[in-house]
């Protein structure tokens, strides 16, 4: 009897300490607490919004691009499988501080309210709010030109918070940044404020409409996480190796020639 109990004993110290390493090695370990069920499974969800191009969107029915690669590749680090959770913007946050999801990475820029539901980890790269016009007979000719006029944003984006704060200006919200740009073709807001490489693809599919120089607010996008969540210092490890050892430049420059 006491041999059986020492050889379960020393079992159990066994896979106590495989599982202290990778946060997918199996169920519960300090890393898995948050994810215990999906864990099992070695799974990760991660939750995202793919109409961001080039940061996350479909192809074929897949979710692809820089954050979908780099998410791909923690994972892979992490011994883990990464399964793509795809909603809007504005319910990334709620999918990470309810559990639905183990994180959210989605172009997401750290800002101080965000931080207050929650942890983000160390930023894997930086962006810029842009602003797009029509080019023909905007009114819109720089920033200073939003005061007073109709804007169209991204729901809950950072774009929408710095644009509501414009003295005057009309804010309309859209669930995608597509349908934001559309109404600006259409006529139906003066300018539309979002992040700079979406901004690019926006553009691209839309004849007609221009970026304007004047860039707008400097951000850096992190993946999300809840609040005290283990995996978060496995994560930035994980970041840190790739970042040290050029993945992350290499992911970058897949999606974005410059
Ligand atoms: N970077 C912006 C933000 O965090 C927009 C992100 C997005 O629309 N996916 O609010």
């Amino acid at each position: 009897m006491k041999k059986i109990l020492s050889a379960v004993l020393a079992v159990a110290m066994l896979c106590t300490c495989v599982l202290m390493f990778t946060a997918c090695g199996g169920n519960n370990s300090s890393a898995a607490s948050d994810a215990s069920s999906k864990t099992e499974a070695k799974e990760l969800h991660m939750a995202t919004n793919a109409a961001f191009e080039p940061y996350e969107y479909k192809e074929g029915g897949e979710v692809v691009g820089i954050d979908a690669d780099i998410a791909n590749a923690i994972c892979e680090k992490l011994g883990c499988k990464l399964v793509i959770d795809d909603m809007d913007f504005d319910a990334i946050i709620t999918a990470v501080t309810s559990g639905k999801d183990d994180f959210g990475m989605a172009g997401m820029t750290i800002t101080d309210e965000r931080k207050q539901s929650v942890d983000f980890t160390d930023p894997y790269t930086n962006a810029v709010q842009v602003i797009i016009v029509n080019e023909k007979d905007s009114p819109v000719a720089s920033a200073d030109d939003l005061k007073g006029k109709s804007i169209g944003v991204q729901m809950g984006t950072t774009g929408d918070i710095y644009v509501t704060d414009i003295e005057g200006a009309k804010v309309e919200r859209f669930n995608k940044g597509a349908d934001a740009v559309l109404a600006l073709t259409q006529g139906k807001v003066d300018a539309v404020v979002i992040d700079n490489q979406p901004a690019k693809a926006f553009v691209a599919q839309n004849p007609g409409t221009k970026i304007l120089d004047d860039p707008f607010e400097n951000e850096e996008y992190a993946i999300c996480l809840k609040k005290g969540s283990e995996l978060t210092e496995q994560f930035n490890k994980a970041l840190k190796e790739l970042k040290d050892d050029g993945t992350i430049d290499t992911i970058i420059k897949k999606y974005i020639s410059e």
